[in-house]
C-alpha cells in the first residue's frame, strides 16, 4: 500500500458516543426514577405532571447533547465525524423541539388539574407568579423559531448568514432555560448529588464550547498564521486559492477535509465559508477551488496576496480513512470534485471516478486528475450534459453504474456536491445493492 494510505478508523468511536449518549439519557432520567415513590401516581394529574417532569429531563439532557455535537471539538470529529455529527445534530434537533413542547404541555395540563385551572390560564398564572417561567416559556419560542427556521424550504428562502445568526439563538436558550431547571424542577432544586450532577453536566459542556469555538481556533491559528499566497483561474467561474503558512508540515489534514475559512480585508473579514482542501496536504501550501456562485464567493477571485485568513479545521470524516474496503468508486457532482480530488491522492490505488457535470467547462483540474489517473491507477468517466441527457441519464442509474463497477456492492462509494446532487445519487447508488455502511457522504450543505 503506498505511504499516504491513511490508516483506517472503524466505527468504534462511533458506537462508543452512541453509547455514552444512551448511558447518559437514562442518567438523566434516574433521579426521578429513585425518587418518586411506587403508590405516588395514583391520579391522573399526578401522572401528567410525573410525565411532564422526566419529558422535561430529557429535553434538558437532548439539549446539552446538542450544543456538544455542534462544540467543534475535535475528539467528536475524530470518533464520530463531522458528517454524522451534524446529521445527528439535525434529527435530534427535531427530537428536542418535541421534548420541550410536550414537557410544557404536560406540565402545564398537570398543574392545571390540581389547580383547578385550564392549561392557558395555568401559564398565565405560572408565568406571572413564579420566577424564571417567563425565561423558560421565551427559550421554548424561541428554540421552536429556530426548528422552523431549519426547515430546509424555509432556510433556503432566506440568505445564509442570517439563517446562521438565527440558528445562533439557540444558545440563548440554554441560558434562559438554565433558571428553571434549577428553581423549579422537582430532582434538581435540592442540594445534593443530582443537582451537582446537573450543573456539572452544564459546566462541562460550555467548557467544551469554550475550548472547541474559540480556544482551539486561536491556537490553530497562531500556529500556522495562514496567508493567500495566489488566485488562479480554472475556468470561467472557478478559481483556485492557494495558502502558505507556518509549520504546514505538522498541520494534521487528510483529503477531503474542509475548514471555515475568513479572509480577512477587502470586507470579507465578517463572513466565514467553508471550502474544501482540493489537494492532499504537502507540507507547503494548501488549496481551495472555489466555485463562484454568489457574492462572497465571487469577490474572492479578487483576494490580495499576503492577505491573512483565519481558518477553523480541519474538519469532516470524508477521507480515505473511513473506507471499509480496498476499492472505491467516486461520484463527484460540479464543484463537488474538490474533496475527492483531494482523497484520490489518498486513497488504495484502483479506484473509480465519475465526474458529473453539465458542461465541459465545468470540469475543473482536469489535467491533475488524468495525471492521478495514471500515477494511481484510477479508471476515471468525465460524464457530461444535463440530468436529462441521455449519457449521464444511462450512466447514473443503478444498471449504468453497475456496467461501469461490475464489483460495486463490494466497494466503497463517495458521494460528493451539492445536496440535490448527493441525495439522488445516494438513492442511485442504494439502489444498485452497496450496503449503507459503504456510502460515504459530503454534501455542501450545513
Ligand atoms: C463542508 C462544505 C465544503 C464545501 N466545499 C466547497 C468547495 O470546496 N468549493 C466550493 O466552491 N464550494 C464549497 N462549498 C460550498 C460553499 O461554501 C458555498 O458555495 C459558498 O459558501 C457560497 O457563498 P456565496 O455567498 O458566494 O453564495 P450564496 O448564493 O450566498 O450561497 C449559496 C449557498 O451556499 C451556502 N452558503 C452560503 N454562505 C454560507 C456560509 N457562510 N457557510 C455555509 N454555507 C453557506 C448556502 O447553502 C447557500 O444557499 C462547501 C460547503 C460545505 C458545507
Amino acid at each position: 500500500m503506498p505511504a499516504n494510505v491513511p490508516a483506517r478508523r472503524g466505527a468504534t468511536g462511533r458506537r462508543v458516543l452512541v453509547l455514552f449518549f444512551w448511558a447518559g439519557l437514562v442518567l438523566a432520567v434516574l433521579p426521578w426514577w429513585l425518587a418518586t415513590p411506587a403508590g405516588s401516581l395514583s391520579d391522573t394529574g399526578a401522572v401528567t405532571l410525573a410525565a411532564g417532569r422526566i419529558v422535561g429531563l430529557v429535553a434538558g439532557y437532548v439539549m446539552l447533547v446538542q450544543v456538544l455535537l455542534m462544540s467543534r471539538l475535535r475528539l467528536l470529529d475524530r470518533l464520530a465525524g463531522e458528517e454524522l455529527m451534524t446529521r445527528w445534530h439535525r434529527d435530534i434537533g427535531g427530537a428536542l423541539i418535541v421534548a420541550v413542547l410536550g414537557h410544557m404541555a404536560l406540565i402545564l395540563v398537570g398543574y392545571g388539574a390540581l389547580d383547578g385551572f385550564n392549561p392557558l390560564v395555568e401559564a398565565r398564572v405560572l408565568i406571572t407568579g413564579v420566577p424564571d417561567m417567563l425565561t423558560a416559556f421565551l427559550s421554548a419560542g424561541i428554540l421552536t423559531a429556530v426548528g422552523l427556521f431549519s426547515i430546509r424550504a424555509v432556510r433556503n428562502a432566506m440568505p445564509y448568514e442570517l439563517w446562521r445568526w438565527l440558528h445562533m439563538s439557540t444558545y440563548l436558550v440554554l441560558y434562559l432555560s438554565f433558571g428553571h431547571q434549577f428553581s423549579l424542577g422537582q430532582q434538581l432544586f435540592q442540594p445534593g448529588v443530582v443537582r451537582t450532577g446537573w450543573l456539572a453536566a452544564y459546566v462541562g459542556v460550555v467548557v467544551v464550547l469554550a475550548y472547541g469555538r474559540v480556544i482551539a481556533p486561536v491556537f490553530f491559528n497562531l500556529r500556522y498564521r495562514l496567508r493567500v499566497a495566489d488566485v488562479v483561474a480554472e475556468g470561467p467561474d472557478t478559481i483556485s486559492i492557494y495558502l502558505t503558512g507556518r509549520r504546514l508540515d505538522r498541520l494534521k489534514l487528510l483529503g477531503g477535509q474542509w475548514f471555515r475559512f475568513r479572509f480577512m480585508g477587502r470586507g470579507l473579514w465578517w463572513q466565514s465559508h467553508p471550502f474544501s482542501v482540493s489537494a492532499a496536504k504537502n507540507g507547503r501550501w494548501l488549496r481551495l477551488t472555489v466555485k463562484v456562485v454568489g457574492a462572497y464567493t465571487r469577490e474572492l477571485s479578487e483576494l490580495d496576496s499576503g492577505g491573512r485568513v483565519w481558518a477553523i479545521g480541519p474538519r469532516g470524516s470524508f477521507t480515505a480513512a473511513q473506507r471499509t474496503a480496498q476499492r472505491s468508486l467516486l461520484i463527484a457532482g460540479g464543484i463537488g470534485i474538490t474533496p475527492i480530488r483531494a482523497m484520490l491522492e489518498e486513497l488504495p490505488p484502483g479506484a473509480t471516478l465519475i465526474y458529473r457535470a453539465s458542461t465541459p467547462a465545468d470540469v475543473v483540474l482536469q489535467r491533475e486528475i488524468d495525471w492521478l489517473a495514471r500515477a494511481r491507477d484510477l479508471d476515471v468517466w468525465y460524464v457530461i450534459g444535463a440530468r436529462t441527457d441521455p449519457g449521464p441519464r444511462q450512466v447514473m442509474s443503478p444498471n449504468g453504474l453497475r456496467r461501469l463497477v461490475p464489483d460495486l456492492a463490494g466497494r466503497d462509494v463517495w458521494l460528493c456536491g451539492p445536496p440535490g446532487f448527493v441525495e439522488s445519487a445516494h438513492k442511485i447508488v442504494r439502489r444498485s445493492g452497496v450496503p449503507r455502511k459503504k456510502i460515504h457522504l459530503a454534501a455542501f450543505e450545513l
